[in-house]
C-alpha cells in the first residue's frame, strides 16, 4: 500500500559514464525493504561485501523501526509506551531536534493520526476521521511526550511513534558507515527515488537527474553535486486516497492532524545528513514554499541545505548551484537566493 506513485528521481550514472577505473567494477543489488524498492550500486573490488552489509542494515532497520512489525522497537514502544533499544532512542532525540528546528511541522508523534486516516501500519483503510476522533488524537501529540533515557524511551499515555518520514535517510546513513568500513570509494542509494551518493567519481561530479512529478518519463533537470549528499523528496501524490472528489494525502499538518494544505506538490532537500534531508522535505511539504525558504535560512549556519520545489500553479523554485533547469516543459523556474 506505501508503494510511491512512481520514482522521482533517478541518477544519471549512464549519462555520466561513471568514469570507470579498472577497479571500478559496478556490483548492483535490489533491496524491498521499508516498503520501498531499493537500488543500491557500490563499485569497487570490495562491493560486495559492502553490499552485503548495506542489506544487512536496511533489513535491521526495517525490523527495528517499523510500525507493523512486532518485533521492531517501535511497536513495542506504541503498545506499552516504553521500550528500551539505544539506537531507537538517538533517533527519536534527533527527531526532537528537528521537530523544534521546524517548528513542530515534523513530528515523529503522529502515529495515532496517520492510523485514523488509514495511512498508519497495516495501511489501505483509507477514511476521512470524524473531527472528534482527530481531535482525541492530536491531543497525544507532539514530541514533549517523548521522554528518551539514555536508551530507555517513554510515552506519554495514548501517544504513539512513527518514523516514516526519517527512516529512509536514517538507513542511507547507516549504509555510508558499512561503505566506510570496507573502504568503499564510490557507491549510490537510490531509495525508491530518495537518493544518497557516497565519495566522488573520478570524472567528476555526480549528475541526477530530479523527475518531474506531474510527467513520470519527464524531468525538472540535472543537478550537479558532490559527494556525500542527500537527495530526499517528499509529495504528496505519493500516497494518497480520493473521497467525494476530494484528495487526501500522507503528509499531515501536525497542528490539524489533516493533510498538510500548503503551495507545494513536492520538496526536494539536497543535504550532507541524512536523517535531516529526510525529515526537512517532509516537514516543507507541511510549511509551504515560503516557509521552507525561511527555514533554509534559518538553519543556514546549522545544518546547510539546499531546495527544489514545485509548487501547486507549476513553479519551481530552487536554491542550488549545479541545477540545470529542463526547458519548454511548462515549469516557471526561478533560482531563489
Ligand atoms: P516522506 O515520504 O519522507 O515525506 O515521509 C512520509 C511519511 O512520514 C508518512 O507516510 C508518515 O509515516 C510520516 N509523516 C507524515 N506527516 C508527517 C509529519 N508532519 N512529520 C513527520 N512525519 C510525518
Ligand atoms: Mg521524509
Amino acid at each position: 500500500m506505501q508503494k510511491r506513485a512512481f520514482v522521482l528521481i533517478f541518477i544519471c550514472l549512464l549519462l555520466a559514464g561513471c568514469g570507470k577505473r579498472p577497479d571500478e567494477t559496478p556490483h548492483r543489488r535490489t533491496v524491498f525493504a521499508m516498503d520501498t524498492v531499493m537500488n543500491l550500486t557500490v563499485y569497487g573490488e570490495n562491493g560486495d561485501k559492502a553490499l552485503d552489509a548495506a542489506e544487512q542494515d536496511l533489513r535491521r532497520l526495517d525490523a527495528l523501526l517499523a510500525r507493523g512489525a512486532e518485533t521492531s522497537a517501535v511497536h513495542t514502544l506504541n503498545q506499552y509506551g516504553f521500550a528500551e533499544d539505544e539506537e531507537t532512542a538517538a533517533l527519536l532525540e534527533k527527531a526532537g531536534e528537528i521537530s523544534a528546528a521546524t517548528g513542530g511541522a515534523f513530528d515523529a508523534t503522529l502515529g495515532k493520526v496517520l492510523d485514523l486516516w488509514g495511512f498508519g501500519s497495516g495501511a489501505g483503510d483509507y477514511r476521512v476521521p470524524p473531527d472528534a476522533e482527530l481531535d482525541a488524537a492530536l491531543a497525544a501529540v507532539g514530541m514533549e511526550r517523548v521522554f528518551v533515557d539514555g536508551e530507555e524511551i517513554r510515552l506519554a499515555a495514548f501517544t504513539e511513534v512513527d518514523l516514516g518520514g526519517i527512516v529512509k535517510g536514517y538507513a542511507c546513513e547507516r549504509m555510508f558507515d558499512r561503505m566506510k568500513e570496507n573502504g568503499v570509494v564510490t557507491a549510490v542509494f537510490d531509495l525508491g527515488g530518495d537518493v544518497a551518493l557516497w565519495g566522488g567519481k573520478s570524472d567528476g561530479p555526480w549528475r541526477v537527474a530530479i523527475k518531474d512529478p506531474a510527467d513520470e518519463g519527464a524531468f525538472l533537470g540535472i543537478l550537479e553535486t558532490d559527494g556525500g549528499r542527500f537527495i530526499m523528496t517528499s509529495g504528496v501524490y505519493e500516497r494518497y486516497f480520493e473521497e467525494n472528489g476530494a484528495r487526501y494525502h500522507h503528509i499531515l499538518d501536525p497542528k490539524t492532524g489533516r493533510p498538510a494544505d500548503s503551495d507545494l506538490v513536492s520538496a526536494t532537500v539536497v543535504c550532507q545528513n541524512g536523517i535531516w534531508a529526510d525529515a526537512l522535505a517532509t516537514a516543507c511539504c507541511v510549511v509551504g514554499a515560503d516557509g521552507a525558504l525561511a527555514l533554509r535560512e534559518r538553519l543556514a549556519d546549522t545544518m546547510p541545505f539546499d531546495l527544489i520545489l514545485i509548487t501547486d500553479d507549476a513553479r519551481a523554485l530552487y536554491t542550488c548551484e549545479g541545477f540545470a533547469p529542463e526547458t519548454n516543459n511548462g515549469y516557471a523556474y526561478e533560482k531563489v537566493a
